[in-house]
């Protein structure tokens, strides 16, 4: 007897679709995780549009629109399980930094006189409008954690984010820390997972895999402060990925 195999959709919405490339990209990994599923909906790489109901939903991109508030709510009411994948997903990401101007202004800049032709609303997270099953972090997503995240959705396990800062994994690599070269990383108070993707590449840590759910402030004030590194600067860093979490501190606030 032939096993159906889950029917796997993938969707987009604000952002550079770069995750979605990761994922074309995956070369052998891919072919891996194809044995397992059926992919039915994938803009990237197939025209064909996936059937009514669908398994697991693969969702890229953040809310910014009325329109996206309709598509996603429709997506989950499609999918079984969502995952959100890609930091534009899981945390707003780049595209919560129109959260720091008023939405009118923002319009005009863009669309100039016309701008009333076009709605916008306050940048979201997929969780924030609707429930998400599964997260995949980073900006891109790391592969790795994606084919993990993806198989436990298939077995119906659960996968926590790492909730540790990425100098953990930026240790055990061994990598020269980038504050002993006068730059600011946001290591400290990011999640993990990512194997300190950046810095073992030369780069710093931007927080693109989100806060850490209890950052050691303390601790990193004191490096901030020995190093002398301009207190403004790290808060504009930390925020071209992160600003969204202003809303899940608000709706925490109601609760
Ligand atoms: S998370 Fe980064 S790479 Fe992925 S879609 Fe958003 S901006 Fe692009
Ligand atoms: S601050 Fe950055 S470079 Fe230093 S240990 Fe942490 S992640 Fe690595
Ligand atoms: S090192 Fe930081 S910026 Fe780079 S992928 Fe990891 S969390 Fe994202």
């Amino acid at each position: 007897m032939t096993r159906t195999k889950p029917k796997v959709a993938f969707f987009d919405f604000a952002c550079c679709e770069g995750c979605q490339l990761q994922v074309a990209n995956m070369g052998e990994l891919l072919l891996d995780v194809l044995g397992l599923i059926e992919v039915v909906e994938f803009r990237e790489v197939m025209s064909e549009k996936g059937p009514e109901k669908i398994d697991v939903a693969v969702v890229e991109g953040s809310i910014t629109d009325k329109h996206a508030i309709e598509r996603i709510k429709k997506i989950r009411d499609r999918a079984k399980v969502l995952i959100a994948y890609g930091s534009c997903a899981t945390i707003g990401g780049v595209n919560g930094m129109k959260n720091n101007f008023k939405l009118d202004d923002i319009r005009k800049e863009v669309y100039g006189d016309r701008f009333n032709y076009f709605d916008t609303v306050e940048t979201k997270a997929v969780h924030q409008v609707v429930k998400v099953d599964y997260f995949v972090n980073g900006c891109p997503v790391y592969i790795p954690e994606f084919v993990k995240v993806l198989k436990a959705a298939l077995q119906g396990i659960p996968y926590e984010v790492p909730d540790h800062a990425v100098c953990v994994e930026c240790k055990l690599n061994e990598n020269v820390c980038m504050y002993d070269r006068g730059v600011a990383c946001m290591g400290p108070v990011t999640r993990a997972g990512c194997n300190s993707w950046c810095i073992n590449n030369g780069n710093i840590c931007y927080g693109c895999r989100g806060m850490v759910s209890n950052p050691n402030e303390n601790g990193a004030m004191d490096i901030i402060k020995k190093y002398n590194i301009p207190m403004d600067m790290v808060i504009n860093k930390m925020n071209m990925y992160n600003k969204c979490r202003e809303i899940d501190k608000r709706e925490q606030k109601k609760r």
